[in-house]
């Protein structure tokens, strides 16, 4: 076992010789872009495990570790974690977990406490937590956040986006069933090999590999059948991953319909832009964010990039701008509201309405305040001016049931179905927003 280090503070730091022998266990929260990810750290010399496990036991392991005041994100993301520490398949003497730490004012920053604080209630204390994120909040010497793994990440970040966006845009369409995921696990293969090799990704090679996605993806043969769209938004984790939701992805394409999942690229600008508002609202850190404007510019390049890639070589709907979306939040909520996921779980909404897309889910976990009233609470506010909204709010929390959940949701598609047939709703404006 190596040797256990600790700052000033009586924090355990991960260190150098901890590198070399320890397991690195994080939370699954996106499938295709968090498969990348794990790649990326692999290639960077860290032995990473994404945990994809699900089930009661995790959710068990959350509520006798997490005070029940916690909102269920953090519950469910430390239960996961520690349940994977005490399955029997990792050397608890050489594994380390990792936790985001937004750096934003929500609980997203305090969850590696509450982890920290599990372990030593359960005499694990001895297990490194690692802070991950970009903005320097807490250091270790064994794991480093280099120029190149961001750069990397955020590449892999766009490639996630866009297989995530196409293969959504053909799974309920294919004619051949299994086409979208035959196609879906190329490409993953073929970005992961690329990560191996590369070590870098290189922003031309990147476009032509743009090109050719939405070129692989247009050509897989496709019914002209329409079909409900159903836009998923919430906050990020229980809007993303499947052991929050309740695997609510694969039950909406079981029902038959498109799902409409945002991209998490918008997640990343949503921050970025936080630091710029923050700047000008409050008249300070002019520096910092002149460097994320710079790093703004960049990212939504990329964006525009896969835009441009969708609409000249596919018939899909592209990505709404961030730009776009920033503007149609305006007079609902200002973007000076960043708590939690802030003013853009409104635009999220309001994105999808803008772009034909009437039927939303907003999925709601237990404990969260800001999500409450950027999601919930807005919902009469956008139904009044957009009478055609389809909207149903979904609480998560440890005692809510699927059948509960899928009931809601199957109302909500009788509302969608009956919209559809009638034509109550106006035509879908594929290729909208942008
Ligand atoms: S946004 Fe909500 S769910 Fe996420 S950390 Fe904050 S309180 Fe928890």
């Amino acid at each position: 076992m190596a040797t256990l280090r600790y700052d000033k503070t009586g924090r355990l730091l991960f260190t150098k010789e901890m590198k070399k022998e320890y397991t690195l266990l994080m939370p699954m929260m996106l499938p295709i872009h968090f498969g990348f990810f794990e790649e990326i750290f692999k290639l960077h010399g860290y032995r990473a495990v994404i945990l994809d496990t699900t089930g009661q036991d995790i959710i068990d392991e959350g509520l006798r570790s997490v005070h029940n005041d916690f909102c269920y994100p953090a519950l469910l993301t430390t239960g996961q974690l520690l349940h994977a520490l005490k399955s029997g398949e990792y050397d608890i003497n050489k594994t380390a977990l990792v936790m985001s730490q937004t750096g934003g004012g929500c609980r997203a920053s305090n969850y590696i406490h509450i982890i920290r604080k599990a372990l030593k209630n359960q005499n694990l204390e001895h297990v490194p937590v690692i802070s991950f994120n970009l903005v320097g909040i807490e250091k270790n010497p064994g794991f480093k956040m280099t120029p190149k793994i961001v750069a990397q990440l955020t590449y892999a970040v766009v490639y996630g986006d866009l297989l995530m966006w196409l293969s959504n845009q053909t799974r309920p369409y294919e004619k051949n069933i299994g086409d979208t995921d035959k196609l879906l696990a190329h490409w993953m293969n073929a970005i992961k090999k690329e990560i191996r090799r590369s070590k870098s990704f290189l922003p031309k090679a990147a476009n032509k590999k743009f090109i050719q996605i939405a070129k692989d993806f247009q050509a897989i043969d496709r019914t002209e059948e329409e079909r409900i769209k159903v836009g998923v938004v919430g906050e990020i984790y229980i809007k993303y991953a499947a052991l929050g939701n309740n695997n609510l992805e694969e039950f909406l394409h079981n029902e038959g319909v498109e799902v409409v999942m945002p991209p998490l690229l918008d997640f990343a600008l949503y921050s970025l832009n936080n630091v710029i508002v923050d700047s000008r609202i409050y008249h300070k850190g002019y520096l910092r964010a002149a460097i994320v404007k710079w790093l703004f510019q960049f990212l939504y390049s990329l964006q525009d990039k896969v835009n441009t890639a969708i609409t000249h070589h596919s018939d899909f709907r592209p990505m709404q701008s961030f730009e776009r979306i920033k503007e149609l939040v305006k007079g609902y909520v200002d973007t000076g509201n960043k708590m939690g996921e802030g003013w853009l779980l409104t635009a999220e909404m309001l994105e999808l309405i803008d772009a034909g897309i009437y039927n939303i889910i907003c999925t709601q976990p237990f404990g969260c305040l800001p999500n409450h009233i950027v999601g919930k609470g807005m919902i009469r506010r956008i139904k009044q001016n957009h009478p055609e909204a389809n909207i149903v709010a979904i609480d998560f929390d440890p005692g809510a049931t699927k059948i509960n959940q899928e009931n809601r949701i199957k109302l909500m598609l009788a509302t969608a179905r009956r919209n559809m047939q009638s034509h109550s709703a106006p035509t879908f404006a594929l290729g909208g927003g942008k």
